[in-house]
């Protein structure tokens, strides 16, 4: 009898609680649909219409989100910086990923957390 096929299983070690900065992804839908957890693709011709790609900060499976300023039906808010640069965003409101580990927080100034900080300003 053959073996049965492997449940494909997260490339990295899942954890609905974690907060990480974001690091830049190189390639927006990797083949195995999994990028290290928190990472952002850097879309700089903006080739998927204001959608931010992003791997899940707690189990790493690539998604993509919505978003606006000002916030649109449907859309994250983008309160501040820029899909091209995304270690610098802030969205509104927070992040549910539930299509997999069931992270839930926010992005902030560049990083994944579980409580939203506003952008600070800078004078
Ligand atoms: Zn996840």
């Amino acid at each position: 009898m053959p073996e049965p096929a492997p449940v494909p299983e997260p490339p990295y070690p899942v954890d609905p609680r974690r907060e990480v900065a974001v690091t830049i992804l190189e390639d927006p839908w990797p083949l195995s649909g999994y990028a290290e957890p928190g990472s952002c693709y850097p879309d700089k011709e903006n080739t998927y219409n204001d959608h931010l790609l992003f791997a899940c900060p707690g189990c790493g499976k690539v998604g993509s989100i919505p978003v606006r300023h000002p916030k649109a039906k449907e859309t994250w808010d983008l309160v501040a910086g820029t899909i091209s640069q995304p270690d610098s965003l802030t969205l509104a409101p927070s992040v549910h990923c539930v299509g997999c580990c069931g992270w839930h927080g926010f992005l902030c100034g560049g990083n994944w957390q579980l409580k939203y900080e506003p952008p600070r300003t800078t004078a």
